[in-house]
């Protein structure tokens, strides 16, 4: 194991920075888009939200408004009777209908609860004043005094669950008097309530629900209803508040699903990774590919014993240069150098001192010559140089200086130091059509001062038996 990351480690040195900064884009790009759509995910869920929760509020407005409809029937009832109350069970019996909703009707002249329907479970609610004991008293005071029908609760009963309670106020008209007569009463059982509103249906949806009201007699927050459990905060919550009756009912919903909970952000990121990393293989590759290139071209154009340039590439870039001194009407020379008698280092002292000896006659060369001359190893111990902007006594010049300089230095061999010589032709570069010639006459004169005795410079001179 420490081995594979040893080798993981080592090739990553060979990364360029370049793929890293393309796997770092290509991956911040990403994570824009894919923070994008997790947003426009969450805007969208908001409105569904939204809409879900102004449904549930119609419906919950509707259920409870419905029911206590309830409340004025029994009102008309008593003042259609003038005040006697008889048959109420049956009244109330039919009001009902079976909602299991409904936990009891009720009526309470001057607020003392007299009649109650069912009976059965609302025993404990009978000759309770609604003015002065029980919860709700708040809600009965404020519907005699508002004349209005109140909704009070929930609040928990001496049945046993919580209500939430319409109180109406029955007043009868005498000689332009609203006169008081009592408090007519619907019961809800508000877990039903909730339930037939189908809010467990929001945390099957993977919503958290939470409703609250300011609770009148004592302004304190009454949390009415809430799923459980809660998951914490998520700040794409939506509020809303019901005007139910006369209370206010304030309603939050929150998605329990953070970002990451989600399978499709996953899969974004992973894809982005995955993107990333390919975008950056090819980085890589592209760099890999160049430097390759590079490498290839360079052993194209490099003489790889001596690091100068080869035959190859003295031709092709002579050519170039060559009409570019035509241009500017200047002169050029070419200029052969043949080592004297290597062939004898070699014998004497080996074959890799006679390499040794090569790469230093090309630093020594290399020493002299201007940025702009081309320099090359023709091949074996020769060289050629091609020197431009430059009249014939600085051609002689400069050859007797390379000439000179090879002579007089002592190169280092293994177990000791020699000192080579070499010949010499020069030979006018003239057009470029004509470099071909030129070069063998450096080469003619190059034989001629080896014939003339060896370390010399020798120019060729237009009509010495030059080739045709
Ligand atoms: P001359 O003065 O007439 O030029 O004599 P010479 O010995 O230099 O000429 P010759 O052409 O007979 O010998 C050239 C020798 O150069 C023969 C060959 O072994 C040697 N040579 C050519 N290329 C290399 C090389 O890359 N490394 C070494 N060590 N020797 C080389
Ligand atoms: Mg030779
Ligand atoms: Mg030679």
């Amino acid at each position: 194991m420490p081995k594979t990351l040893l080798r993981i480690l080592s090739s990553l040195k060979s990364i360029s920075l370049s793929a890293v900064a393309v796997f770092v884009v290509t991956m911040s790009l990403c994570f824009v888009l894919v923070y994008t759509m997790a947003n426009n995910r969450s805007q969208v869920e908001r409105l569904t939200i939204e809409q879900l929760l102004t449904e549930k509020i119609v419906r919950i407005n509707d259920d409870i408004s419905n029911r206590l409809q309830k409340a004025q029937t029994l009102a008309v009832y008593v003042q259609r009777s003038g005040g006697d109350v008889y048959d109420f069970e049956q009244l109330a019996y039919m009001l009902i209908d079976g909602d299991p909703v409904i936990m009891n009707l009720l009526l309470a002249p001057s607020g003392i609860v007299t009649y109650v329907f069912p009976p059965e479970g609302n025993e404990a609610v009978i000759g309770l004043d609604f003015f002065s004991e029980g919860a709700g008293n708040y809600e009965a005071v404020l519907a005699r005094e508002t004349g209005q029908l109140v909704l009070g609760g929930p609040f928990d009963s001496v049945q046993g669950v919580p209500l939430i309670v319409g109180r109406l106020p029955i007043f009868f008209d005498d000689d332009n008097n609203q006169n008081f007569w009592g408090i007519a009463s619907v019961s809800l059982n508000f877990p039903f309530v909730m339930e037939s509103a189908g809010l467990n249906e929001l945390t099957a949806l993977g919503f958290d629900y939470e409703i609250w009201r300011i609770r009148p007699d004592d302004q304190q927050v009454q949390i009415i209803a809430q799923s459980t459990p809660t998951h914490g905060h998520n700040r794409n919550y939506v509020e809303m508040t019901a005007h139910i009756q006369n209370t206010e009912w304030n309603f939050r919903i929150s998605p329990y699903r953070p970002w990451y909970a989600f399978f499709e952000t996953w899969v974004s990121l992973l894809l982005a990774a995955g993107l990333s990393f390919f975008s950056a293989v090819v980085r890589q590759s592209y760099q890999d590919l160049k430097v390759l290139k590079n490498k290839l071209e360079q052993l194209a154009t490099i003489d790889p014993l001596t690091g100068v340039h080869n035959r190859r590439y003295f031709m092709e870039n002579v050519a170039k240069n060559i009409s570019r001194v035509e241009r500017l009407g200047g002169q050029s020379y070419i200029m052969l150098l043949d080592l004297d008698h290597f062939k004898h280092v070699n014998d004497e002292y080996g074959h890799q001192s006679g390499d040794k000896v090569l790469v230093s006659v090309a630093e020594l060369v290399g020493e002299i010559l201007r940025p702009y001359d081309l320099f090359a190893r023709y091949g074996g111990e020769e060289f050629i140089l091609f020197i431009s902007d430059i009249s014939e006594s600085g051609a002689l010049h400069l050859a007797e200086r390379i000439r000179a300089k090879i002579a007089q230095t002592p190169i280092e061999v293994p177990g000791t130091s020699i000192t080579i010589t070499a010949s010499i032709g020069l030979a006018h570069a003239g057009v470029q059509s004509e470099i071909d010639r030129a070069v063998f006459a450096a080469d003619t004169a190059m034989y001629k001062a080896k014939s003339g005795g060896r370390n010399r410079v020798v120019l060729h001179h237009e009509g010495d038996s030059a080739p045709t």
